[in-house]
């Protein structure tokens, strides 16, 4: 069975800084009055146009961001690939709202994809429907697209356009590409768009992945309906699987709205999803793919026990694992070491607008406590083994 504690492979691809730098981010990180701290001061910083951008650039953005350009993240690019681990450029830009900054985005994911399809070092793309949309078009029309007045249904088919022109182009450059999920007040939107483009694109291969959130009470249901749907029209079915990263939103919109909350009762709950929808997943690999989209060392654990016991290859192209760039560098490393498919993705944009990305990397490694403590005691010990 694989172990996720040899702290020499998971931190190969570091260098003594980079690893004292990591140490030093992740106390930080892990004291909430720290970074309710650092918050405010650097988004005070950035308003007042301080010349900050240097320091967050060494620091914070080093650790969990690739570069502010595609050809930046090359180094990074690289390194992993000499690992074995490979990259899904993210570009992580948020909170735009024009029109045109939404077609500059969608034409920046296609470069993205572009790059793929020249690097054998980058299996996968990515993007967020809210980034390339309004998000109160995709609100509105979460009941039933029929909800919509005319205008509303112009911009609706505007950015069922913008989706199929990146679904296009990753068929035509045959690279697969990830649909974040998002709220759920406006998932069913993007379930919808997505499912559309499965059935164009999935036909002989799962070129287009949805994300279903395992926090959500009703996904386990929603993604055996969709297989079950999938084997019976003909087509793939790919998807990323994750916990979700919106609970608390979730909870608390719920709460002020007065209806019943889509999140689990209880942590318990979402593993317990999570791992049977990996199984359900692998049980239907013959016409599925799938990426876990996890830090969880057990969910990990449990997925390459199913790759066994169902007689699979580790390096089986329709199975991934997959982590954001600076964590679990134990489980990506170690899991790439014994010969699985691993990526990480490569969060990129420019400094300021990749800000809340960084943010939401702080507030998430400050909630979940356990993670960063693993994170610090793993890191401590390659120090110490290092020596330095
Ligand atoms: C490659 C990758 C892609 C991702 N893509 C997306 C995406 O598209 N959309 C998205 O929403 N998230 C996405 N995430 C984030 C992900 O959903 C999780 O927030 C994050 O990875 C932490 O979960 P974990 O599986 O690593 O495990 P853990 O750290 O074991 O679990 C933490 C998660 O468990 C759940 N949880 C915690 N406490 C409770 C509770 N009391 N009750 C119920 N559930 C609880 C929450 O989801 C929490 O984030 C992605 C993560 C990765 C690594």
């Amino acid at each position: 069975m694989i172990s996720f504690e040899n702290t020499e492979i998971a931190f190969k691809s570091k260098s003594n800084k980079s690893l004292k730098r990591a140490y030093l981010l992740f106390k930080i990180i892990g004291n909430p009055t720290m970074v309710k701290i650092g918050k405010v001061a650097t988004n005070t910083a950035l308003n007042l146009r301080l010349p900050i951008q240097g320091l967050i650039k060494k620091t914070i953005f080093a650790q969990f961001c690739g570069g502010e350009t595609i050809a930046d993240c090359k180094n990074t690019i690289e390194l992993l690939g000499q690992y074995g681990v490979g990259t899904i450029l993210d570009y992580s830009v948020e909170g735009k709202t024009s029109e045109e900054d939404f077609d500059k985005t969608v034409n920046e994911i296609i470069s993205t994809i572009e790059t793929a399809s020249k690097s054998k070092n980058i299996p996968f793309a990515v993007f967020k429907v809210s980034g390339i949309s309004r998000f109160s078009i995709l609100e509105k029309a979460n009941l039933h697209a029929d909800s919509l007045n005319e205008n509303e249904k112009i911009e609706y088919e505007g950015i069922v356009a913008r989706i199929n022109k990146i679904c296009n182009a990753a068929f035509e450059k045959n690279i697969p590409v990830f649909i974040d999920a998002e709220e759920s007040w406006i998932q069913n939107t993007i379930d919808r768009i997505t499912h559309q483009m499965m059935l164009i694109y999935n036909k002989h291969r799962a070129i287009v992945y949805n994300t279903v959130q395992l926090y959500r009470h009703d996904r386990l249901v929603f993604l055996e309906d969709a297989i079950n749907e999938s084997r019976l029209k003909g087509y793939h079915y790919g998807v990323k699987l994750v916990r979700g990263a919106y609970m608390e939103k979730e909870r608390a919109r719920a709460k002020e709205k007065g209806y019943p909350s889509p999140i689990q009762p209880d942590k318990v709950s979402s593993d317990n999803d999570f791992d049977k929808a990996l199984d359900l997943v692998i049980r239907n690999i013959d016409i599925g793919a799938v990426c876990a989209g996890s830090h969880n060392e057990k969910s990990s654990l449990f997925l390459t026990e199913l790759i066994k016991n169902n007689k699979l290859e580790k390096s089986d192209k329709r199975i991934y694992f997959a982590q954001l760039l600076g964590m679990s560098e134990h489980i990506s490393y170690n899991l790439s070491d014994a010969g699985y498919n691993v990526a990480k993705y490569v969060p990129y944009g420019p400094v300021k607008e990749v800000m809340p990305y960084l943010l939401r990397r702080a507030d998430e490694n400050t909630s979940v406590a356990g993670q960063t403590n693993r994170e610090l005691s793993l890191i401590t010990k390659e120090k110490r083994r290092r020596g330095i």
